[in-house]
């Protein structure tokens, strides 16, 4: 390796092979939710897997998390629900961190932004910019609530984006059509939390300059990064093609990173100064190493994000780090597209989203099912979808039906006409050694997807092996050779096993918990991944365990509760959105007093035969007893009703509904999702009350 000076134009020369060891950031997960799907196919499964290829390539690497737990929302949030902003991170990160770790996300530290040692190593490089001049000072106008004596920064304001007309666009993005805004952009800006119109007062803050970093930009990315996938480098030509501007680097806000100024009181580090910072702050956590992982040049610097934090990573959070000029850059940054659900969008605040926490209650010990479904849809270069149908299809005719079926088939085999031994390989046909010569080639074309982040790729290929094996058995049919020619079944279950054993290896990034539990049932032990491609892993006599299945069908009930559920969510959503309908135009006492509304007892109900909505009703008015059809039948039993009191305009015309005189009308509340609900009076009255 020649010489590697800290010059960031000379990464080029290195390539993968050249990094003594490899640091993997993750997006930091925003601490005022929990983790859903979305977040793991973009971010999580991707950097997992990869980590735990590199760790079974024995390559030094560590795989770095942590909540992100400042910025406006999580005060916002705080303040609707009565809680501090500390009680919100407080129960978010718990409920995230817990869940990664049951799924089996294998950081090796996930940290959190509230952290004593974040505040110090965000203040700490700060002050070292600022130190070094590296800031522009600058004093705007910027929007202030008079009645709570506070600026308005990012999402505490909302107004009409100026781009698409969307009514509640934030101040630092519009979330229609994604432009990304400053709160003085927006047409009639609102106060979050007085409601109030705001002011535009002084104040002053510290910019990075990014016109300044322009050109060097250019020559990094567009120049030395073309290897970075289309959609990353794509987006990152576009910001820099339309001119970048100075980004203010600090908030009037109380809760955050206290900028280290005397003469900042009262502001805080915007969060998207900080939180990238806490991806060195979770490292100095783990390790007093951590100078090692983040400026020795031989560190490869990864970033595993979302599309949504391109801009960041690759940008703003570079520019940072070359301005501060002791750190490594990231090598690439493979962001990922967005998984949609169901063909909508996943969003937190319309709960439309699979949350991770719920999933792993709905389907204990099938973490590798989620893993592989979404790794598998991974949306890698376009947005993706995730159904519920497909997660079924998926574990029926993939996990169980090739993997599953194979292996437990070798398996049962080994057990029933060896004892559980491993059989020794007689004399290898063509087809054997084709076979077995296939293990290596699936290994390459891994190796190969893996180091160009194709990961969806990758398992495509992994499972090639499965599918390979799972010919292979079907082909040979031991179950009918054994009666002719048990010394060639042999040799059958023999590549079965070895296939079965290099598996373990090949699936062990993509499919931790099952590869563990198939390991136990071959007997074997974890095993490296140059190990992948012998053909005598397993050796004659090995003595295997009993198998049990590897994984289970998933049946059609189950997909149906899961998608009522997001029926139900959204249903949940759409009524508490639902907003009273304007009031009519005013009317005079004498135009009420024309109806004639009077309490009845219903006495006798039956469905109208054939219609699906309508009741025909007996009911005794006070004044006669008379028959009403009312379209209450999907939500009213008729026996149910009999001896009910309602409310009925007893003077509107006679209509007939389906051959049925209808002598007025059962008056009912419309709920916002058109559920009808009788109004009856509060207590009994006699029949013919008037109703005024
Ligand atoms: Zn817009």
């Amino acid at each position: 390796m020649p010489l590697i000076k800290k010059n960031h134009f000379q990464v080029k020369y290195l390539n993968m092979g050249n990094f003594k060891r490899t640091l993997i950031t993750t997006a930091l997960p925003y601490a005022n939710g929990p983790i859903h799907i979305g977040h793991l196919a973009g971010v999580y499964v991707p950097a997992d897997i990869y980590a735990r290829y590199l760790r079974l390539k024995n390559e030094d690497v560590l795989l770095i998390g942590g909540s992100d737990e400042h910025g406006v929302p999580i005060t916002l949030k705080a303040k609707n629900e009565g809680v501090t902003p500390q009680d919100v991170v407080d129960k978010f990160h718990k409920i995230i961190k817990e869940s990664f770790e049951k799924f089996g996300i294998s950081f090796d530290v996930y940290s959190r932004t509230s952290a004593k040692v974040h505040h110090e190593t965000a203040s700490e490089f700060f002050k070292k910019l600022y130190d070094g001049g590296k800031f522009v000072e600058k004093t705007s106008e910027q929007y202030y609530d008079e009645e709570n004596k506070q600026f308005l920064a990012d999402r505490y304001i909302i107004g009409t984006c100026p781009k698409c007309g969307f009514e509640k666009a934030y101040g630092d993005q519009c979330e229609s059509c994604g432009t990304s805004l400053s709160p003085t952009e927006l047409i009639n800006p609102t106060s979050m939390i007085s409601g109030n119109k705001p002011v535009l007062k002084e104040t002053k803050h510290w910019y990075l300059p990014l016109d300044q970093y322009e050109p060097w930009l250019k020559e990094w990315i567009l120049g030395e990064h073309k290897e970075w996938k289309p959609n990353v480098y794509g987006q990152c030509k576009s910001w820099i093609d339309s001119g970048l501007q100075p980004r203010a680097v600090t908030r009037d806000l109380k809760w955050g990173v206290p900028v280290p100024l005397k003469e900042a009181d009262g502001k805080v580090l915007y969060v998207w100064f900080d939180a990238p910072i806490g991806y060195i702050s979770a490292t100095k956590e783990l390790t007093d190493d951590w100078e090692k992982y983040w400026k020795d040049p031989e560190t490869r610097l990864l970033h595993f994000i979302g599309k949504d934090n391109i801009v960041f990573h690759c940008i703003i959070f570079p520019s940072m780090l070359k301005a501060e000029g002791t750190y490594n850059l990231p090598d690439n940054v493979p962001a990922n597209e967005f998984l949609n659900l169901e063909n909508d969008k996943i969003s937190t605040s319309r709960n439309w989203a699979v949350w991770l926490h719920e999933y792993l209650e709905d389907f204990p010990g099938k973490e590798d099912v989620l893993k592989y479904v979404l790794t598998a849809n991974a949306p890698e270069t376009k947005d993706n979808d995730f159904t519920w149908k497909d997660f079924q299809n998926r574990n029926n005719n993939e996990l169980v039906a090739i993997l599953g079926n194979f292996v437990n088939r070798a398996l049962v085999l080994t057990n029933k006409y060896f004892n559980g031994e491993v059989p020794a390989a007689g004399e290898l046909s063509n087809y054997d050694k084709e076979t077995l010569l296939s293990i290596s080639a699936i290994k390459a074309e891994v190796d190969k997807s893996l180091g160009n982040f194709r990961i969806r790729e990758a398992l495509k290929y992994a499972m090639d092996l499965a599918r390979l094996g799972n010919k292979y058995l079907a082909d040979e049919e031991p179950w009918k050779v054994f009666k002719t020619d048990p010394e060639r079944v042999k040799t059958v279950l023999n590549v079965c096993l070895q296939i079965s054993a290099n598996l373990t290896i090949i699936l062990e990034p993509f499919l931790p918990f099952s590869m563990e539990k198939l390991r136990g049932f071959l007997n074997f032990d974890k095993m490296n991944w140059e190990k992948l491609g012998a053909t005598d892993l397993l050796r004659p006599g090995h003595k295997t365990n009993k198998p049990e299945l590897l994984f289970e069908k998933v049946d059609d009930k189950v997909i149906e509760a899961q998608l009522q559920k997001l029926l139900d969510a959204r249903k949940a959503n759409e009524l508490a959105e639902a907003k009273a309908k304007p009031a009519k135009e005013s009317i005079e006492f004498d135009d009420f007093g024309k109806m004639d509304i009077r309490s009845a007892t219903v006495l006798e109900a039956e469905k109208v035969a054939k219609t699906k909505k309508l009741l025909k009703l007996k009911v005794d008015t006070g004044i006669d007893k008379r028959t009403i059809v009312s379209g209450i039948a999907e939500f009213y039993k008729p026996e149910d009703l009999i001896g009910k009191q309602v409310s009925i305009l007893v003077n509107l015309e006679p209509k007939k509904l389906r051959g049925i005189m209808s002598q007025g009308m059962i008056l009912c509340a419309e709920d916002a999702d058109g559920k009808l609900s009788i109004v009856s009076p509060d207590q009994k009255v006699k029949n013919g009350s008037e109703i005024k």
